[in-house]
């Protein structure tokens, strides 16, 4: 069972060229159906969750294990072939096993959820301290999740209402929904102090990063994970004045096992996101519904 999501459908519109002929997909789950000669981490018949990035495993950043940084680092579905397909084929060292009586549906969104896994891990979340994630799609309903299995409070910010139901319903304390110009004092309100002391922006856009910037307190941290491709106007000072700790957080290394874990103890709930099922053959449909304001995660059933 694979998702589709934003890079997929923009490699699809040829927004985002890549090397065509290719086969695109990359959130995927499924059974090991044949190995290669010297195989040991992957048994045929094991149900699998794939990481779907892998890096070189010999330059300076790989061996000293910041792999998720690697510059020669391969994409499934975007560098080489991906899994809107039967079979897929990958290095064993991308299979992570499935944990035992977990849906494949539930484990759907492994991926995303490893990236907010590393984003909630790199803020240093601590029981009690109030969290803003910016974003409401995918990535900001499992890192709301996330942040929430680590005892922090959530405000939900976001450009629209749409998923804001459902985020209360996923844990979320508060919600609001952020009109053109600047965001008022919302995580003052929220935090009853200066501000929230962590946020995580999953928009990606260059309005998101202000508006991460807006809601977090003096002496807060600040993770990005979306991509904004725009030049983003930042006021540094406001910056060093308030002594606010900006950090990147990219893809995942070790955090696949995890996320399994957050989704087999019920801490994250990812079913709720899936809003559209597929077969393979109605790919062009999957890809039509990605795109509808209602859409969360499309699902494809490739086998
Ligand atoms: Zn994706
Ligand atoms: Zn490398």
């Amino acid at each position: 069972m694979a998702g589709l999501c934003g890079t997929d459908y923009g490699i699809w519109s040829g927004e985002r060229p890549v090397g065509y002929p290719l086969v695109l997909g990359h959130e995927f789950v499924g059974h090991v159906m044949a190995v290669g000669a010297g195989v040991s981490r992957a048994r045929v018949g094991d149900r699998v969750a794939i990481e779907p990035n892998y890096s070189c495993g010999a330059c300076p950043l790989c061996r000293e294990g910041n792999r998720n940084l690697c510059l020669s680092r391969t994409a499934v579905g975007i560098d080489v072939d991906g899994c809107f397909a039967e079979v897929a084929r990958v290095p064993e060292r991308c299979c992570w096993p499935a944990p035992a009586g977990v849906a494949d549906e539930d484990l759907l969104m492994t991926e995303p959820l490893a990236v907010v896994v590393r984003a909630v891990a790199r803020a240093a979340v601590a029981p009690g301290e109030s969290a803003a994630v910016v974003g409401g799609g995918t990535l900001g309903l499992l890192a709301l999740q996330v942040l929430r299995g680590r005892g922090a409070r959530v405000l939900v910010v976001s450009r629209s209402s749409r998923r804001f139901d459902l985020a209360r319903e996923l844990g979320a304390a508060a919600t609001h929904e952020v009109a053109e110009g600047p965001l008022a004092d919302v995580g003052g309100a929220f935090s009853g102090r200066e501000g929230v002391d962590v946020v995580i922006e999953t928009a990606g856009t260059a309005d998101a990063v202000s508006h991460a910037l807006a809601l977090v307190r003096p002496g807060g941290r600040v993770v990005l994970t979306g991509l904004p491709h725009d030049p983003t106007a930042v006021r540094f000072f406001s910056v060093v004045r308030r002594e606010v700790t900006i950090t990147g957080s990219m893809v995942y290394q070790d955090e696949f096992p995890e996320a399994m874990q957050l989704v087999a103890s019920g801490t994250v709930r990812t079913r709720p996101l899936v809003t559209h099922r597929f077969e393979l053959d109605a790919i062009d449909a999957a890809f039509a519904a990605h795109r509808l304001p209602e859409s969360i995660k499309v699902a494809v059933l490739t086998a």
